[in-house]
């Protein structure tokens, strides 16, 4: 499977709070898929790195958030990420590993 780049971006995380962003932002092309916004280290916001669609995770400890690495220039969450029906994968040093 491919890999999709993470960027970081600014004002993801105002687009995650409004219903129809991700419509919005197909629409004109960007954020791209595999952007993300970390929000005060306690919430990550991306764009499905396969259709765009916008996903807030909670940052914390497992098992009831994902860990975070610390890294915006590399970031790695765990445990693995999905987006129902669409995309499920894993985020490691920097890049959206999708698996079969
Ligand atoms: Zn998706």
């Amino acid at each position: 499977m491919s890999s999709v780049r993470a960027a970081r971006v600014r004002g993801l995380a105002d687009l995650v709070a409004r219903p129809g962003a991700s419509l919005e932002l197909l629409q004109e092309g960007a954020p791209a898929a595999g952007s993300f916004e970390v929000v005060d280290g306690r919430s990550f916001c991306f764009a499905c790195p396969r259709c765009g669609a916008l996903a807030a995770l909670t940052l914390g400890a497992a098992p009831c958030a994902w860990f975070w690495n610390g890294s915006e220039a590399a970031p790695s969450l765990s445990p693995a990420l999905f987006h129902a029906g669409c995309w499920h994968g894993w985020l490691r040093g920097g890049y959206f590993e999708g698996t079969p």
